[in-house]
């Protein structure tokens, strides 16, 4: 960990309420974003690819190859990074026991490990944001811990991003806390992820929003197209765990494009997108790539809202291939193949979504919508009572949009009617914003009246 000029951070905790006005451009957001640096995204990957093989069965008795050896290097990273000058960073590990199942043959001790950025405001002490990228790899046999298998892309690269997060985030002022995580077990079955989304909710943390960062570096396709103008954000549409009374709800809404899942993801767009240039965030309309999965989806498992990131373009001559050449084809995910200045761009994104979310007011409750067959929409809803509220944003898009078209800012208050906008030919929701343009998630209605 090198040099990081701190900068001058100010409490917006305790702001009181304002005139609404339009969200200025975040100079802090923008100047941590600027920190992150291509060349220690490199670093950490090809350290972790260095130990040549980090499944998660793989040797634990060595200093230089396996899962342990890189566990022991990841919680010394974390050590460095609550050492920082000004850093709130609190080093954690969420040791565990995995017990014998379809890709472990027998219990194996397992460790996730990470640093937490404790929230600030006594009355949000219990709501975190998680950012996490899987450490283990894996070879072409999933159950091969013995070859090489130096996963630089998936996923030293989703954890050089966790890392690098934490780094230029180390002194925020946080209104929520923020768990930054290198996980274990993903490819034996998102094993770590699970162990801690279930432990995370026993301790009554309540997550708002989980980030897989997972394959964030690859920039060559297969037939060696380039991309590198956009990035996927996957994310549930019908959340996994719904009640029937949830159910009945998505149903009369036609809420299927509105879990909190999603709205999650079209957050981290909708902010990220404004600190990188020339990257676009791509909502995906599915949880995952066809048939496969990710630490996203145990969080998911949890009823927690959770959404993954992933390059545009995956290469499967790397992904999940013992490194060797055969005829003129290279397979294997060598560090040469990963690009550090698309992983800084992804980064710089996912910094300024999260900075803006951690910061923000709490969101609205219990919005209700009516105005069904009338030419006007009418929504209400609890306000907020954090004291930094000082506006509200009417989100909506039209009933075939993707993502929310049109934001209105109003003062605190607790309805508005939408004249000459019918409910059946858009969607709506509210979210709450503080005097720096710091906005909590949108709500969407939980109600019908
Ligand atoms: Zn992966």
């Amino acid at each position: 960990m090198r040099r990081l000029v701190f900068f001058l951070l100010t409490t917006v905790l305790g702001a009181q309420a304002q005139a609404p006005a339009q969200a200025p451009p975040n100079t802090l957001a923008r100047d941590m974003a600027g920190h992150v640096e291509s060349a220690r995204l490199r670093r950490t990957v090809e350290r972790l690819a260095g130990f040549g093989t980090r499944h998660t069965l793989s040797i634990t008795n060595s200093e230089s190859r396996g899962i342990g050896a890189a566990s022991k290097w990841l919680i010394a990273e974390t050590r460095n990074l609550a050492m920082l000058p000004g850093s709130r960073l609190i080093p954690f590990e969420d040791r565990f026991t995995a017990p014998a199942g379809p890709r472990v043959p027998k219990p194996t001790e397992m460790v996730n490990v990470g640093v937490m950025l404790p929230s600030l405001d006594p009355s949000r002490a219990k709501d975190a944001l998680v950012v996490a990228g899987h450490y283990d790899s894996r070879a072409t046999d999933v159950m091969d811990a013995d070859s090489d298998a130096p996963g630089s892309v998936d996923d030293a690269s989703g954890v050089a991003l966790v890392l690098e997060m934490a780094y230029v985030m180390a002194a925020d002022h946080t209104a929520v806390s923020i768990y930054f995580v290198a996980t274990v077990g993903e490819e034996q079955g998102l094993l770590g992820a699970a162990h801690l989304a279930a432990r995370l909710k026993a301790e009554g943390v309540n997550v708002i929003g989980m980030l897989a960062a997972d394959c964030v570096g690859n920039t060559w396709g297969p037939g060696n197209v380039r991309e590198s103008s956009t990035v996927r954000l996957f994310s549930e549409g019908v959340p996994s765990q719904e009640t029937e009374a949830q159910k009945k709800l998505r149903e009369a809404l036609g809420g299927e494009n509105d879990s909190p899942s999603r709205e999650f993801a079209r957050y981290l767009k909708r902010f990220g997108e404004r600190y990188a240039d020339g990257l676009e965030c791509l909502l995906m309309l599915r949880r995952d790539r066809v048939g496969r999965g990710g630490d996203h989806l145990a969080f998911n498992r949890e009823g927690i809202p959770a959404a993954r990131i992933s390059e545009t373009l995956e290469n499967y001559d790397r992904q999940h291939q013992v490194p060797r050449v055969e005829g003129n084809r290279t397979y294997g995910d060598t560090p040469g193949f990963f690009d550090p200045g698309y992983c800084a761009k992804i980064t710089r994104e996912m910094v300024g979504a999260f900075h803006h979310l951690a910061l923000a007011p709490e969101a609205p409750r219990n919005v209700r919508l009516s105005g069904a067959a009338t030419p006007d929409a009418r929504l209400s809803w609890t306000s907020p009572t954090d004291p930094r509220t000082a506006a509200l944003v009417i989100y909506r898009r039209r009933a075939d949009g993707v993502v929310w078209q049109q934001d209105m800012v109003i003062p605190v208050s607790d309805s508005t009617v939408l004249t000459g906008v019918g409910t059946d030919n858009f969607f709506f929701a509210v979210a709450a914003r503080d005097r720096d343009g710091n906005e909590s998630l949108p709500s969407v209605p939980t109600r019908i009246e």
